[in-house]
């Protein structure tokens, strides 16, 4: 920031000549852009360190506000848009370091984002002395964080869970804060700590001002700001509940049981990604995981089941880029908070929509641009309209790569890479000669063939008969879509209309199997979907949609395995009533109906199922 211009007169002699000559320069003393905010020197120098020059857009209108220290706040504002440095930084710059009793409090959903918050503090306190934290969160000892409690600190970062612990057991004052930073308020809502939020708030009596950060605004979060905030100032970065503009959302259209092959394609099409998967069930992220892991894919999968260590072994080797991709639920997912992540790829969309926003945000962090990317089921096109209408964005539907189009791209990767090796460090010289020697009958481009046959012969052979993803969306679709609209059908769900839909479902390798039980059998479609498949033996991967109403069920089986399901059902009792399976001959009825658990790999149908080694799989 320019703060003053001044001229002057510079004098200076010519020996040659004797004569002085007189400069009229014009100096210009810039301030640092942080230092303008009101940060003091330390800080700024700790911020310059770490290679901030300009304070992000909530940095640039928080801190000015924050610093007051006595105003309520709401930043509506996500991860990765730099709202760790925009409420730590005026923290350290108002907290007394002479006094070593808990000064300020953050709360935060998860350990993950409170060791992060915590080390972001460390690094902006690097030429401030004095400052002392300390992170609580659960699984870990709570012996050792009452002991370093003990020991006088000024800033605590918490997860509610182990902050109520400690208030509990009397091994917190908190009577002497002053600033409660509520970090990811919706996030830690949605995970069910509305009480415990309360009653940290309760129990800060004497603070002089709330801080909360959120990346949407639900009622829950809104309820906090009128219980506890008093006239708070609101800053929103972007749009609320938009995505970040850097983010190019994308979407592929694939038939259901083709997302595992659309995904392993998508990553065989990206080989430079840094990437975090993400499907709506822990079976799903487990199932995905393995059978990439099987297929030599450098992925593994976040889900509630790993014990704290397994997790951060996980997170350790995915932030040191050990791992190309990590594949999560939502609620495993939470708090990561990796910088780099170049894709983010939805299996499958997010029941809630708001989700879509908060797995979006791990990409484009910091200014970066990232893709998000959904595989998308022909029926969901209606959901990403809904998605465009709430990031403010457009989506660009992309085709799932053919296999040469991935041949292609894994090819000129290969070939980056061979023309970037650094070869200065290696005794190669050692070779040269006898290599010169034994290639003096061998041109250059036979060497490049050599080389290329070598590396890609097994991706090659992998995609040359691979499928076109994207043929069944595209002609079910068109189909579809002539059917609605072609004047020769009435308009409505006549019979015919419903049974040229059916043959074209049973096109798509699906034959769609009636049963007598609903949910007025007690049946949830969980509990349905696992009872079906345990009476027919047959893996889920077999199903496609399913439509349960009280009485009755729709299912749409792979060709292959519906005379099976149809003969382990059809005739069984259950609770007394016998049960009937067969073909449905009528319409399958649609309305209302959410998707299967359809997302499989129909044994037979697809490509071979082949190892493929990722080689090289990061930039
Ligand atoms: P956050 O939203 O706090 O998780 O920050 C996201 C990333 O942006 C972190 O890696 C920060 O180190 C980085 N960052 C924060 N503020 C700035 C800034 N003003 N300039 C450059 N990078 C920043």
């Amino acid at each position: 920031m320019l703060i003053s211009t001044y001229t002057f007169l510079r004098v200076s002699g010519s020996e040659a000549t004797g004569k002085l000559a007189y400069h009229v320069s014009e100096k210009k003393i810039y301030m640092n852009a942080f230092e303008a905010l009101g940060l003091n020197e330390e800080l700024v120098q700790a911020v310059t360190a770490l290679g901030f020059e300009i304070p992000t857009p909530i940095q640039q209108q928080a801190i000015p506000i924050l610093l007051s220290g006595t105003t309520d706040f709401v930043g509506l504002a996500q991860t990765g848009t730099g709202k760790t440095a925009a409420f730590g930084l005026p923290l350290l710059n108002l907290i007394s370091r002479a006094e070593r009793h808990p000064q300020a409090l953050i709360v935060c959903p998860t350990r993950e984002l409170c060791l992060q918050i915590t080390n972001d503090l460390g690094t902006f306190t690097k030429f401030t002395k004095g400052v002392f934290t300390e992170a609580v969160y659960g699984g870990a000892s709570i012996t050792m964080q009452i002991r370093n409690l003990k020991k006088g600190v000024q800033i605590v970062i918490a997860t509610p869970g182990r902050l109520i612990d400690l208030i509990e057991r009397k091994a917190i004052d908190l009577q002497k804060v002053k600033y409660v930073v509520l970090d990811e308020a919706d996030e830690m809502l949605n995970m069910g700590f509305r009480d415990d939020i309360d009653f940290v708030l309760k129990n800060t009596i004497n603070r002089e001002s709330i801080w909360l950060f959120s990346a949407t605004m639900p009622p829950a979060v809104r309820a906090i700001s009128k219980n506890f905030m008093s006239n708070p100032k609101e800053i929103t970065v972007g749009k609320k509940n938009s995505g970040n503009v850097n983010i190019d959302h994308q979407y592929i259209t694939v038939a259901a049981h083709h997302r595992y092959e659309t995904l392993k394609r998508y990553i065989d099409f990206n080989p430079g990604m840094y990437g975090i998967i993400f499907t709506r069930t822990k079976l799903d992220a487990q199932d995905v995981a393995e059978r990439l892991v099987q297929e030599g894919y450098e992925i593994e999968a976040l889900h509630g089941d790993l014990t704290q260590q397994q997790r951060d072994k996980v997170m350790g080797r995915f932030r040191q880029k050990k791992l190309q991709l990590l594949i999560a639920t939502d609620v495993a997912a939470r708090g990561i908070d990796v910088d780099g992540i170049t894709h983010v790829i939805n299996f499958e969309l997010p029941d809630d929509m708001e989700v879509y926003t908060h797995r979006s945000g791990r990409t484009a962090r910091a200014g970066k641009t990232g893709i998000c990317i959904s595989i998308v089921h022909t029926r969901e096109s209606f959901k990403i309209k809904q998605l465009e209408r709430m990031v403010n964005a457009q989506f660009h539907k992309m085709d799932a790569p053919s296999g040469k189009d991935v041949c292609r791209k894994q090819f000129f990767h290969f070939m980056d890479k061979l023309m970037q090796a650094d070869v200065t460090h290696g005794d190669y010289e050692t070779y040269m000669a006898d290599l010169m020697e034994k290639f003096k009958d061998v041109s250059k481009e036979e060497v490049l063939q050599r080389v290329a046959a070598l590396e890609f012969s097994h991706f090659l052979k992998y995609y040359e008969n691979a499928d076109d993803l994207n043929a069944i969306g595209r002609s079910n679709y068109s189909q579809r879509e002539s059917s609605s609209s072609g004047a020769r059908e009435p308009i409505g769900r006549s019979d015919r209309a419903e049974n040229s839909r059916s043959s074209r479902q049973r096109d798509n390798g699906y034959a769609r199997l009636f049963i007598n039980l609903g949910t007025k059998d007690g049946f949830y479609k969980s509990s349905f979907l696992q009872f079906i498949l345990d009476e027919s033996n047959l893996n889920k991967e077999v199903l496609g949609k399913i439509d349960m109403r009280d009485m009755n069920s729709w299912i749409e089986v792979d060709k292959a395995a519906a005379p099976k399901m149809i003969k382990s059902l059809d005739g069984k009792k259950y609770n007394g009533r016998q049960v009937r399976m067969n073909e449905a001959d009528g319409g399958f009825k649609r309305a209302g109906g959410e998707e299967g658990r359809s997302e499989g790999r129909p044994e037979g149908r697809t490509e071979a199922r082949k190892r493929i080694p990722m080689r090289e799989n990061r930039d």
